[in-house]
């Protein structure tokens, strides 16, 4: 065991199971082992599609004043990065925005929301050449109602602990995380969870089929829907997902670029689960705006000028054209990011659909 396993072992003899959330929440954040707390997972372990090409922050950040135009080019607004990683994103957003309508930013506020102390000092240095108004907080939280609120949120959502319930003969059990013959291992509650728990309609699952919900991620879209409905403003979640109810479960654990055993050392690999859209968008709804999508990110990004965008960049830099094209295709091509990738858009109700879902 590595000195976090050990850690969450203790924890387990003293107060029992752990939920998978709870383990995600410890392997992800613990300050001294977790795979964000205690240091930048990016590059080494996974790499994102901002770090891929420039051409995807960029577009990120006209969407975002395409949206603003549309709706009236309302002053004062806020734009918020969930989970900005390096800051290559947000990086590459606000250059776009500066050039393309630097009326956006006047009188704006941007926030970025970041749990990682270690990489909000990369984002801190990656902005510090940026005039624009910039914060960080660690939740989006009460303090971001008050404005129209742009928000843009790449590989976040993934990342949020997801809680799994799997089909028996006697019902649904959770499935929990014990310790046994001195190692970590999956169990199953005893007893079935509530009926409630189990939305009906997934109620209707084969014995062994696994129910798999991120509450936090549908509390947190529900609440920027609720900012978006009352304030105005625009929220694009790229992720990667999957858009009808199903009963498999996608827990997984990344290192090194390659998959690896989620109980098998704490910390030391990625845990994330693929994004449920459909409940993602059904919890937009219920916050009171309008959910468009979701669409693949091979469609938004060709509907957001990605081609020209390279051609561009490829005619500027002629000696990386081949490396910018090869990086364009990674995010586009359906067999690579472009097809398992997708976005969901959130504007209010009786607004225009946000570029890229018309
Ligand atoms: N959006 C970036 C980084 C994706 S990695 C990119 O595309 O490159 C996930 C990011 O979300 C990291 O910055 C991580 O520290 C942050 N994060 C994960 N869970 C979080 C949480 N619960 N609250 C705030 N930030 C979180």
């Amino acid at each position: 065991m590595n000195a976090l396993a050990a850690r969450i072992a203790e924890l387990i003899a003293a107060d029992g199971p752990l939920s998978i959330a709870q383990f995600m929440t410890l392997c992800l954040h613990d300050p001294a082992g977790g795979t964000y707390g205690a240091r930048d997972p990016i590059g080494r372990d996974f790499v994102t599609a901002p770090e891929i090409s420039q051409a995807f922050g960029e577009l990120l950040g006209l969407w975002t004043v395409q949206a603003w135009h549309d709706q009236g080019r309302a002053e004062g607004v806020r734009l918020v990065e969930l989970g900005p990683g390096r800051g290559t994103l947000i990086a590459d957003a606000l250059r776009a925005i500066t050039a393309a309508a630097p009326d956006f930013l006047g009188g704006a506020e941007v926030v970025l929301v970041e749990a990682s102390p270690i990489l909000e000092a990369l984002q801190r240095d990656k902005l510090k050449t940026f005039t624009a108004d910039i914060s960080w907080c660690k939740h989006f939280d009460d303090n971001l109602t008050d404005r129209p609120l742009f928000l843009l949120a790449n590989e976040f959502f993934d990342c949020l602990p997801v809680r799994q319930f799997v089909k028996t003969v006697q019902g649904w059990h959770e499935r929990m995380i014990t310790v046994e013959n001195g190692a970590l291992a999956f169990a199953l509650t005893p007893a079935p969870a509530p009926s409630s728990v189990i939305p009906s309609d997934r109620a209707e699952a084969p014995t062994g089929g696994v129910y798999e919900i991120a509450p936090a991620a549908l509390t947190l879209a529900e609440e920027i829907a609720a900012v978006i409905a009352a304030k105005g403003g625009a929220a694009l979640i790229v992720d990667y997902g999957y858009d009808s109810p199903g009963f498999g479960e996608t827990l997984q654990a990344v290192a090194g670029h390659k998959f690896a055993e989620v109980l098998a050392e704490p910390g030391e690999s990625d845990l994330s689960a693929h994004v449920d859209f459909y409940a993602l968008a059904k919890a937009v709804e219920a916050g009171g705006a309008a959910a468009y999508g979701p669409v693949t990110q091979c469609n938004l990004l060709a509907d957001l000028g990605i081609g020209p965008r390279a051609e561009r960049l490829m005619i500027t830099n002629p000696t990386q054209a081949r490396i910018i094209a090869d990086a364009v295709d990674r995010l586009v091509n359906p067999e690579k990011m472009g097809a398992l990738f997708k976005a969901l858009a959130v504007a209010p109700k009786n607004t225009p659909p946000p570029p890229g879902f018309c």
